[in-house]
């Protein structure tokens, strides 16, 4: 992770009003000029400061929109942040309050890995065309590896469609960095378990032969997200015995067999707009990172909504966003100096920035 200057003590000491008064100031002040972007994981002392709240998708649809702020904070993580400079102009910064939040997922392809598996793929199966696909999960080195490849990014909200895009281009996608959304948004589409392959980065050749990948459709990347992996099918069995009629909406990024147990999945912005359409009285089980559960728990008094696992889960990089950094660094800003900028190589930014702009070309 890139350097960041260590925050100065006296933001750990004040009081939650001060630090809320002092960051309400340095919004005022800085007016126009700052737009703070917040992602649905993020704590209540943090998203309540957000100008625009969203998933993945409207996250990136609002950097790319908002043309006339000079500075935008991103209160989510070091992937996004990315993607908002790859789509803002060049006279606007990027500014993460911590450096370090990250996604583990995102870490789990490395560059330098992917690029020797397309070589194996092609190796092993010369004659498929290959469309690479990445999650908007993963660095901007793997959006520009796509971009220069006839590739694309996804969300958690479009991936079906991207998918089918990329399907009408080439044979075969190559799916990054989300083993589990590659396969549930395939399978969706009708690909059976049989035609998808898993390359494994920590196997000589992915540890696929010839015969499998002939069969396959797809082929995905052995990455996972730490916070939604740990939801099991158990769990959605033993919601339901505990409280009958309860429905269970997770998010795609679970695995297989817990998203075939329930009975809604989608992105952040599905799920709560799913519980927010709910009838008043109905009861939620929801596989997602905590902070939202609790949040739609709160916001809706009148249903029932629930951690489908009774141990919550927490993205712990996200967290990293506290209100101390996003005041710290807002009242930089104001001082005139610019703290935690994430700007994109350019060798990386105009390939990363084609990717992105094919999936929102989709609409
Ligand atoms: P979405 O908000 O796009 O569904 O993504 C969830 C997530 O894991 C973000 O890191
Ligand atoms: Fe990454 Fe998972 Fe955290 Fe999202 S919830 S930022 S995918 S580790």
């Amino acid at each position: 992770m890139a350097f960041q200057p260590a925050l100065d003590a006296i933001y750990m000491e004040l009081p939650d009003e001060a630090l809320e008064e002092r960051i309400h100031r340095a919004k005022e002040t800085l007016g126009d000029r700052l737009v703070i972007l917040g992602h649905h994981y993020q704590r209540d002392e943090v998203i309540q400061f957000a100008d625009y709240t969203g998933d993945s998708l409207k996250l990136a649809q609002s950097a790319a929109t908002r043309a006339k702020a000079e500075y935008i904070v991103f209160c989510g993580v070091h992937f996004m942040a990315e993607s908002a400079d790859i789509l803002t102009g060049p006279e606007q910064v990027v500014i993460l309050p911590d450096m370090d939040a990250g996604c583990t997922m995102a870490d789990m392809a490395p560059i330098r890995r992917v690029r020797r598996a397309w070589e194996d793929l092609h190796r092993l199966d010369p004659h498929a065309r290959y469309i690479p696909v990445t999650y908007i999960n993963s660095t901007a080195a793997i959006k520009a590896f796509c971009g220069c490849r006839d590739g694309i990014v996804c969300t958690s909200s479009n991936a079906g469609r991207v998918f089918q895009w990329a399907w009408e281009r080439g044979d075969k996608i190559f799916f990054l960095p989300d083993e589990h959304l590659g396969r549930n948004t395939a399978y969706r589409l009708g690909v059976p378990l049989e035609k998808m392959a898993v390359y494994d980065p920590r196997i000589p050749g992915g540890g696929l032969d010839p015969g499998i990948l002939s069969q396959a459709r797809v082929v995905l990347w052995k990455g996972f997200c730490s916070v939604h992996q740990r939801f099991r099918p158990e769990h959605v069995d033993r919601v339901r015995r505990a409280v009958p009629g309860i429905r269970v909406v997770v998010h795609p990024e679970c695995a297989f067999e817990v998203v075939q147990k329930a009975d809604e999945v989608g992105s952040t912005e599905f799920i709560i707009r799913t519980v927010a359409g709910a009838e008043p009285g109905s009861a939620w089980a929801v596989g997602t990172e905590i902070h939202l559960v609790e949040r739609l728990a709160k916001r809706h008094p009148d249903r029932t909504v629930i951690n489908l696992d009774m141990y919550a889960c927490l993205c712990t990089t996200m967290y990293r966003i506290t209100p101390q950094r996003l005041a710290w660094a807002l009242e930089r800003l104001v001082g005139g100096r610019i703290v935690n900028r994430v700007a994109v190589p350019e060798e990386e930014r105009r390939w990363a920035r084609t990717a992105l702009d094919r999936m929102l070309n989709l609409g």
